[in-house]
């Protein structure tokens, strides 16, 4: 099967990787030239554009950023829908809005092209290993086409219902994710200023009930205070900006969720936006008096 990778960012890269290790015949564009080059000896064809890949592929894959960036790949320029044959399958796995994506996948039907969202959760460690965890909405004969590849990418593949629902399910889990590193780096902060050995606090948590992804993965970063990448602040603002979005169109609210967000508006706004997300530990450092 031919599949076709738009976006070689952190996830992107790595994920092409996985796909092409597990023996798919794999193309790929990035915007900015010369990143992921090494996939090439992995025998992965660098394109010149998502049409490009759209015409290469049977399957798209689309990795980038934000709405935006969904739209632009797919229907600017050189775009996915300029390439890609009647049939093909495009799988967004970025994180982005849900009804933007209803939007795409009815633009796309209109040139008998079907997408599915499959959005992802795992991290960076995640994409590198393939255990990411994927939530697929669209259609169920159009995840059995993809199926096989995204067994490459991840190891616990849930279809959660029609176009724009993997989405949902996705803001879901950014949400969760913000009351989960705010409650980690509060406990960290905690810990510091009663003296503990963290690491030792750490381990003996780590069997209980505050057991998390987070607590096993990113505490280290927050009681050495410092935050190498594995997924930006600037990400997470993102996704939570398309969770608090849905949550004023549905009446919900989610008071951890607003904090969260302007925590990481004020990190960007001091430079921290390419720091990984854990640097949210930054800001509950900070009003305790360490060093932030
Ligand atoms: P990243 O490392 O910042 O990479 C972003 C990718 O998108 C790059 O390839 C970038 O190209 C491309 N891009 C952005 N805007 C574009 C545009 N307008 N046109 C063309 N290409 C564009 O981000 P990432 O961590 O891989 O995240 C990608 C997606 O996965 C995001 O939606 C993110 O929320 C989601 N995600 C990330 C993680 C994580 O842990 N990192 C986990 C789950 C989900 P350039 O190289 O040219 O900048």
């Amino acid at each position: 099967m031919r599949v076709g990778f738009v976006g070689l960012g952190t996830m992107g890269g790595a994920m092409a990787a996985n796909a092409a290790r597990a023996g798919f015949d794999v193309s790929a564009w990035n915007r900015t030239p010369g990143r992921a080059a090494e996939l090439e000896d992995l025998g992965v064809h660098l394109l010149a554009s998502p049409a490009a890949v759209a015409a290469a592929s049977d399957i798209v894959i689309t990795i980038v950023s934000d709405t935006p960036d969904v739209e632009a790949v797919l229907f600017g320029p050189g775009g996915v829908a300029e390439g890609a044959a009647p049939g093909t399958l495009v799988v967004d796995m970025s994180t982005i809005s849900p009804s933007a994506t209803r939007q795409f996948a009815e633009r796309l039907a209109a040139k008998d092209v079907a997408m599915l969202d499959g959005p992802v959760s795992g991290g960076s460690e995640g994409a590198k290993k393939g255990t990411l965890s994927i939530f697929i909405g669209g259609d169920a004969t159009d995840l059995e086409r993809a199926r096989p590849v995204l067994q490459s990418l991840g190891t616990t593949i849930t279809h959660v219902g029609p176009i724009g629902a993997g989405q949902a399910v996705k803001a879901v889990n950014q949400v969760i994710l913000a009351g989960t590193y705010l409650g980690v780096a509060e406990g960290i902060v905690l810990a510091i200023k009663a003296g503990l050995d963290v690491e030792q606090t750490v381990a003996a948590l780590s069997g209980g009930a505050a057991q998390s992804w987070v607590l096993a993965n990113r505490s280290g970063r927050m009681l050495a205070n410092d935050y190498p990448l594995g997924f930006k602040v600037a990400l997470h603002r993102k996704d939570l900006g398309i969770a608090l979005a849905m949550a004023r169109e549905l009446g919900a609210s989610l008071p951890v969720s607003a904090l969260c967000e302007a925590l990481e508006a004020g990190l960007m706004g001091q430079g921290h936006a390419d720091d990984d997300m854990s640097a949210v530990a930054r800001s509950i450092r900070g009003l305790s008096g360490l060093e932030s």
